[in-house]
C-alpha cells in the first residue's frame, strides 16, 4: 500500500533543511587547517573526495593537501551531469538535471577524513554537493540521507544502521575475462580463510587502522565470496562506511594481485552479493525494537516504521538495487529476500527481524532489509528506508502476519514476490508519493531516468550478457 501521507511535518521539513545548510566559510577554513595538520602527520599527500552517483558508482575528485583549505572554502568543481551517468559511463538526461551546462561545488566532510591504510599517501573523505551560491544541490544523495535523518530527529527519533558488505575476490585479469578464483575452498569453509590468510588479515588491518570496528569477516556461499560486517552507527555514517569498506577491500586486493566484484551477480545463476541494510530505531536511548507489546517485542513506533518499509519495498528496490543485474540476484532460495514479507530470522523474507539473544536484546534488536544489493547508492538506500519508515510510523501502520519458513515452498500466491525486473520496480517507484516527496522532484526524476536508461540498455540482453557487462563495474 502506498499512501499519499505527508512524511514530514512542517517542523521536520524545517529541521531537515537547517541540517544541510553549509557552515560559514571561516569555520570551514579553520576545520581544513586542522584536518591538513592531522593528515600531514600521517604522511598524506592528497585527499580523495567521493560521492556516489545514482547508478551506484563511486566517483571521485582529489586535491593535494596544499589545496585542502581552498577546497573546503570554495568546494571542488563537479558537473551536474554526473547525476545522470549510467554504470557503464553512458550519460542520459532527466527533466530537471542533465546536459552539459552548469557547475556544482563538492565539499569534503572533513570530520570523516581518514588516511587510507592500503593507499599510502592518500586520505579519503565523503563529499557533498552544493551550488555555486552555497545552497544545497537538490540532487545530492548524501544531503538527502542527512535530511531524512534530521526529519527523524525532529520527531525525537534516532537511528543506527549498518550495511553488510559481500564481495567476490578473483585473480586479476582483463575486464572481459570470467573470474578465476584464488581459492576453491567450500562455502563458509576454513579452507578459504587458510588459502587467503594474509589477504584477509590485511583487509582486517586496513579497516582497523582506518578506525572501523569490524564485527566479523567470513567466507560466504558463492565461489571466491567473503563478507565483512562493521558496527552500527548513524545512517549517514553507515553509508559513508560502506563506501570506505568497499574501497579499502579493493585497494588491499590490488596489493595482493587480486580484483574484486561487489556486483549483484558475478556468475549467472549463482548466489549474488547482497548489500543488506540493518536498522534500529531509538528514542531517548531506548531501542524501540524491544520491550513493546507488538510482535517479538516491537513497540508501536517500530512496528509502524517497519510496516512503512514493507509497504514501500517494491518502490524502494529502485534505490536499493540500482543495476538491472540485481534482479538476477533477487530470486527465491538465494537468501536474497525475494519475497515481500517479514519474519523473525527469516533469510528468505525481504524484511528480516533480528531480536538478538536473550540478555542482549535491548541493544541488539534490529531489522534487516535483505533485498538490497551493493549496486545501490548507500545514501539513497538508507534515506529511502527512513522516509518509508517515517511514513508508516506517522500513520500508525501495523505489520501484516509474520511469515515463517520458505515462501517458495508455500502455496503459490500466498506470499507476494518483489518486482522481478527493473520495469516493475520503476512502476512502483513512479507511484510512490512517499519517495517522491522525500527525495524531492530533481533527485526523484534523475534516479528514474537513470534506471529507465539502464533498463532499456539491457532489455534485450540475456543473463550472461548482463552479468558480463556489470561484473567488474561495481
Ligand atoms: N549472498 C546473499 C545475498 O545475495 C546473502 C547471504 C546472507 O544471508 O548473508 O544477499
Ligand atoms: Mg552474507
Amino acid at each position: 500500500m502506498t499512501t499519499g501521507a505527508t512524511v514530514h511535518t512542517a517542523e521536520a521539513t524545517k529541521a531537515a533543511e537547517a541540517s544541510v545548510a553549509l557552515p560559514p566559510r571561516a569555520e570551514r577554513a579553520a576545520r581544513a587547517e586542522a584536518a591538513a595538520d592531522r593528515l600531514r602527520t600521517a604522511a598524506v599527500d592528497a585527499l580523495a573526495v567521493t560521492w556516489v552517483d545514482n547508478a551506484g558508482i563511486t566517483r571521485v575528485k582529489a586535491v593535494p593537501l596544499g589545496g585542502l583549505r581552498h577546497a573546503a572554502e570554495w568546494g571542488v568543481g563537479t558537473a551536474p551531469c554526473f547525476d545522470v551517468f549510467l554504470a557503464d559511463d553512458a550519460i542520459t538526461t532527466s527533466p530537471l538535471i542533465g546536459g552539459p551546462t552548469g557547475d556544482l561545488r563538492l565539499y569534503p566532510d572533513l570530520d570523516r577524513a581518514v588516511p587510507l591504510a592500503a593507499q599510502p599517501g592518500w586520505a579519503w573523505a565523503p563529499g557533498e554537493r552544493y551550488t555555486q551560491d552555497g545552497t544545497p544541490h537538490p540532487g545530492c544523495q548524501r544531503l538527502f540521507a542527512r535530511r531524512t535523518t534530521a526529519a527523524a530527529a525532529a520527531l525525537g527519533l534516532s537511528l543506527k544502521a549498518g550495511i553488510e558488505v559481500e564481495w567476490v575476490v578473483a585473480l586479476d585479469g582483463p575486464p572481459t575475462e570470467e573470474p578465476r578464483y584464488p581459492t576453491h575452498g567450500p562455502a563458509y569453509g576454513m579452507h578459504r580463510l587458510t588459502d587467503l590468510s594474509d589477504y584477509l588479515r590485511d583487509v582486517l588491518r586496513a579497516l582497523g587502522e582506518q578506525g572501523l570496528a569490524v564485527l566479523q569477516i567470513h567466507p560466504e556461499y558463492a565461489p571466491g565470496q567473503f563478507e565483512v560486517s562493521v558496527a552500527p552507527e548513524g545512517p549517514v555514517g553507515a553509508a559513508d562506511t560502506s563506501v570506505l569498506v568497499r574501497h579499502t577491500i579493493r585497494a588491499v586486493s590490488a596489493r595482493h594481485g587480486l580484483r574484486v566484484s561487489f556486483a549483484p551477480v558475478v556468475e549467472t545463476d549463482g548466489v549474488g552479493n547482497g548489500g543488506h541494510v540493518h536498522l534500529s530505531l531509538w528514542r531517548e536511548g531506548r531501542n524501540l525494537g524491544h520491550g513493546g507489546p507488538g510482535p517479538h517485542g516491537l513497540t508501536p513506533e517500530a512496528e509502524g516504521f517497519l510496516a512503512g518499509v514493507l509497504d514501500e519495498l517494491p518502490a524502494l528496490l529502485v534505490l536499493g538495487c540500482s543495476s538491472p543485474a540485481g534482479y538476477l540476484r533477487l530470486v527465491p532460495q538465494h537468501w536474497a529476500g525475494a519475497y515481500r514479507c517479514w519474519g523473525l530470522e527469516n533469510r528468505e523474507a525481504a524484511l528480516r527481524l533480528v531480536t538478538g539473544s536473550t540478555g542482549e536484546r535491548a541493544s541488539a534488536a534490529n531489522a534487516e532489509v535483505k533485498c538490497f544489493d551493493a549496486s545501490a547508492n548507500p545514501y539513497l538506500a538508507v534515506g529511502g528506508v527512513i522516509a518509508a519508515g517515517l511514513a508508516g510510523l506517522a500513520d500508525g501502520r501495523r505489520l501484516p502476519p509474520e511469515f515463517t519458513g520458505d515462501p517458495a515452498a508455500a502455496e503459490p500466491g500466498t506470499v507476494p514476490r518483489l518486482p522481478t525486473g527493473p520495469g516493475e520496480a520503476l512502476a512502483a517507484y513512479e507511484a510512490s508519493a512517499v519517495l517522491r516527496e522525500a527525495l524531492g522532484e530533481p533527485l526523484y526524476r534523475a534516479v528514474a531516468a537513470v534506471r529507465r536508461a539502464e533498463a532499456e540498455r539491457y532489455e534485450a540482453a540475456g543473463p550472461e550478457e548482463l552479468v558480463a557487462a556489470t561484473r567488474w563495474r561495481y
